[in-house]
């Protein structure tokens, strides 16, 4: 049975409804991908982990933002990371930091901040 709004999601989307990320684990092939922070959690936690994410509205963009990148220029993601979280912020990324290593740790940042809010 498809819920209302399905057929305006995302096909890709994670099948908790509401949760704005990318369904990306299938625990059991149930053929029913959910994201990384609903497919681990107790479902009982699903609703509040659904809000959480909700409300990480300006961190999942820059996540996003950084997913379209195949490579950047240090100064340039530099730039933008300071364009949206501010100078001397802990958030922005690290000379040594290769993007790669930068998109995890703001992923982590995402998960910390929802394990945080539902907790
Ligand atoms: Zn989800």
């Amino acid at each position: 049975m498809r819920e209302r709004n399905d057929e305006d999601r995302d096909p890709l989307a994670c099948a908790e409804p509401g949760c704005p990320m990318l369904g990306t684990v299938d625990r059991g092939s149930s053929g029913r991908f959910l994201c990384s922070a609903h497919a681990w959690a107790e479902p009982a936690r699903w609703r509040g982990i659904t809000e959480a994410l909700n409300r990480q509205q300006r961190l999942r963009q820059f996540i996003a933002d950084l997913r379209r990148q195949d490579s950047v220029a240090p100064a340039v993601l530099l730039s933008a990371a300071r364009q949206v979280w501010g100078d001397g912020s802990p958030l922005l990324p690290a000379s040594w930091e290769t993007l790669e290593a930068y998109r995890e740790r703001m992923h982590r940042e995402l998960v910390a901040r929802v394990e945080e809010a539902v907790s």
